[in-house]
């Protein structure tokens, strides 16, 4: 648990790590705390934890993002110019496996490992998980009256 935030560094326990940008850490596949371990140990498949800082990496979820990103951002343009290639010439096959295949691995296949470790990186970045019950609030003290959390009027 991050016990308090200065400018650029986090302090952690008695330890003190760079506030790194989740870009910078997630493209490269880098740990999000120390920028030093690896992320992945697969092409796609999350390490469990940090092998030099020892962060676990037990709250990333990016979950279906990645590929989202990609499915709009590469597999729509990439099919949209597999379609337009085969209307406007009707090619014969070996020109769709020349052009339309390594344009679809190119724009589809490649992004999403750099995709999820910006993901994942901006997680940890950015604190984010699934939505809690809240406590409620001891202003006084623990001893004193507890304030439940205003409801939210949405
Ligand atoms: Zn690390």
């Amino acid at each position: 648990m991050v016990a308090e935030q200065e400018a650029g560094v986090a302090i952690e326990g008695d330890k003190q790590w760079p506030r790194l940008e989740p870009i910078s850490t997630g493209i490269r596949g880098r740990c999000p705390r120390c920028g030093q371990g690896h992320l992945f140990k697969s092409f796609l498949k999350l390490a469990d934890g940090c092998d030099v800082c020892g962060l676990s990496y037990a709250f990333a979820d990016p979950a279906d993002g990645p590929a989202f990103f990609v499915i709009i951002f590469g597999c729509v343009p990439a099919v949209t110019f597999a379609l337009l290639l085969e209307i406007a010439w009707t090619p014969p096959l070996w020109v769709h496996l020349a052009t339309s295949v390594p344009f679809l691995i190119l724009t589809c296949v490649l992004p999403l490992r750099p995709l999820k470790g910006w993901l994942v990186c901006s997680q940890f970045f950015f604190k984010a998980r699934e939505g809690r019950i809240a406590e409620p609030w001891h202003p006084y003290g623990a001893d004193g009256p507890a304030v439940m959390p205003a409801k939210n009027p949405w």
